[in-house]
């Protein structure tokens, strides 16, 4: 036998026993007459000792020989330990072994297999199995695991069965580039891989599963950050005779479900807010609302008073941050600095010192009296000690600035704390956003998600004002997915790809055979994917989804360890009828 127990398993009540327990080693003290050595398997850490005398030389020569990463195998006496580790469960007894089995060597591993490692990201994503030792990445993955279990678990009870939908398929637009897969039997061919299982979710529900899931991979070809992945999971769902607020209720409960059972926590009913109130207080559709600082404008108190950069703005708007009004030049200045970054794009920054003898001390003075201050310390509601930092220029781009000013604010002001969950559905989208490139009208979701039904009289008249009968859940800032009530009427499915700038015969071609279905007898339906890899971090308190996937791409979508994209053979080539490149 290999093992009795795995190397997280022993405890005191078990002393005396003779047990064998089988894993890598972690680490090797040498003190002549006596050797300890750290046995590590994914259950946890155990102490083997070899004392001179007890066990046979041969045993106590090969305790000294075994290197890093060895796989071992050691059997012998649970005895108590003399010095307890109180930082492991088994750290109150020891095996005194008798027996060694070297069942294969390591190479040096090229980092270390510690919590803290010395492993630049390149190297442990080369040697990704190597890395997924390490505790931190092993523990993210068993959450994975539970959170995967405890979704179907609560699906499964509420009455969803999980259909597998397939891989190649066909263009679903979800606003990235497919990847795409050649076919060798229908030469110039291809299949697409699914961005999202949208279409096929929808014909599930011409077919009668009124509620379906699916734990599924996802694939876009869209430039990668921290939290995207150009393979990735959702949770997908869809469901039939319901309505927004049904589908509302039915994820907040799944969301609710995994907060209590992954880290046990309540959280307070989900608010909603409507696009419009999120991007005129948080200048985000994904605003993180475990803090305030909400944006005031300040068009009205600020304009007209001669100082030109105001007065030509279409929106000047500022926020509070409370008790900053000490802030140093030098920290003036990089919050300048921080909004002039080409990313974030603002010309310059306004601030006005609400000082603690209640005069004003801004940056603008030279154009404002101390009245003319007050007003706009009204506005904001702000109180002596308090700092406002404003921005000026064209709406849109403005708010963006003034959105990151907010989120870095808050991140200096140690206000997005770890643990504290603030989620929040966001509703009324528009429908359809213009292109100003394209010279034509995207839609924001997808184009299966249905106009508000106020709105449905604008789809021709007016479609930059229809509202979609879309949401999403936010949580912290991050947007964990969306859905919509979908149009299940292949008149107004053709009404809206001709708003889209379909031609009949475009719309036909790619989404013929959804139309077709829905002159079979389509229900009215709905739906919605959360980001899965995304929920696991965000519950997790992490940015990066990556390290909750078991081999991620890199940032160039490579993966590194098996060192793919790669090219094929010209055979392979030739058969998938793709034209050879004869320079190389
Ligand atoms: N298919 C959509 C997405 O991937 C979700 C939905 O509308 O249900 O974002």
């Amino acid at each position: 036998m290999l093992r009795t127990h795995t190397c997280g398993e022993l405890r005191k009540q078990n002393t005396g026993e003779e047990v064998t327990v089988s894993g890598w080693v972690q680490r090797l003290r040498d003190k002549g007459g006596m050797v300890w050595i750290d046995i590590r398997d994914r259950y946890g850490i155990t102490q083997l000792m070899f004392e001179e005398g007890v066990c046979e030389p041969a045993v106590m020569e090969a305790a000294k020989k075994v290197g890093r990463e060895d796989v071992i195998s050691a059997s012998g006496k649970v005895v108590d330990r003399i010095s307890k580790n109180d930082k492991i469960l088994t750290g109150e007894v020891e095996i005194r072994v008798r027996q060694l089995t070297t069942l294969n060597k390591s190479k040096l591993p090229p980092f270390l297999i510690e919590d803290e490692t010395d492993g630049g990201e390149e190297l442990r994503m080369k040697y990704r199995y190597l890395d997924l030792r390490r505790n931190p990445v092993r523990k993210n993955l068993e959450f994975r695991h539970k959170m995967m279990q405890q979704t179907r678990t609560f699906l499964d009870s509420k009455g969803f069965i999980e259909i597998e939908t397939p891989v190649l398929i066909k263009s679903t637009p979800e606003g990235a580039r497919d990847f795409v897969v050649p076919s060798r039997m229908s030469p110039g061919e291809f299949y697409a891989l699914p961005q999202s299982p949208q279409t096929f979710k929808q014909l599930l529900m011409v077919a009668g599963f009124d509620k379906y899931f699916q734990l599924v991979k996802c694939f876009r070809d869209e430039d990668l950050r921290a939290d995207r992945q150009p393979e990735f999971t959702q949770i997908d769902c869809e469901m039939s005779f319901i309505s927004r607020q049904d589908i509302i209720e039915t994820f907040e409960s799944l969301t609710r479900h995994l907060f209590k059972t992954m880290l046990n926590l309540e959280v307070d009913p989900f608010p909603v807010m409507s696009y419009g109130e999120a991007i005129s207080n948080y200048g985000s559709d994904k605003p993180d609302t475990r803090f305030g600082m909400t944006f005031v404008e300040l068009n009205k108190v600020a304009q007209g008073k001669g100082f030109n950069v105001f007065d030509q703005a279409e929106l000047v708007v500022g926020i509070n941050a409370v008790g900053c009004s000490e802030y140093t030049r030098k920290q003036l200045d990089e919050l300048t600095d921080f909004v002039r970054k080409p990313q974030i794009g603002a010309k310059g920054m306004v601030y006005v010192k609400c000082n603690g003898d209640g005069t004003f001390k801004s940056s603008v003075d030279k154009f404002y009296s101390q009245e003319d201050l007050k007003q706009w310390s009204n506005a904001f509601g702000s109180n002596p000690g308090d700092l406002l930092l404003i921005l000026s220029g064209e709406g849109g781009s403005t708010r963006k600035a003034m959105n990151e000013l907010r989120l870095h604010m808050a991140t200096l002001l140690e206000l997005r704390k770890k643990g504290d969950f603030k989620p929040l559905w966001i509703v009324d989208f528009p429908l359809l956003e213009w292109d100003e490139e394209t010279q034509r009208f995207h839609a924001m979701h997808h184009p299966f998600t249905s106009p508000n039904p106020e709105d449905m009289h604008l789809l021709e008249s007016d479609p930059g004002n229809v509202r979609a009968n879309a949401y999403d859940l936010v949580i912290n800032g991050v947007e964990i997915g969306g859905g919509s009530i979908r149009i299940h009427d292949r008149g107004i499915q053709q009404q809206m790809f001709k708003a889209l700038g379909f031609t009949d015969e475009e719309a036909k071609a790619q989404f013929g055979f959804l139309m077709d279905a829905f002159e079979y007898g389509a229900p009215p339906h709905g739906g919605i994917a959360f980001g899965f890899d995304r929920i696991c971090a965000v519950f997790s308190g992490q940015e990066s989804i990556r390290d909750f996937i078991a081999f991620p791409k890199n940032t160039s979508g490579r993966d590194v360890m098996i060192d793919t994209p790669s090219k094929i053979s010209v055979d392979q080539m030739k058969e998938l009828s793709i034209k050879l490149d004869l320079k190389q």
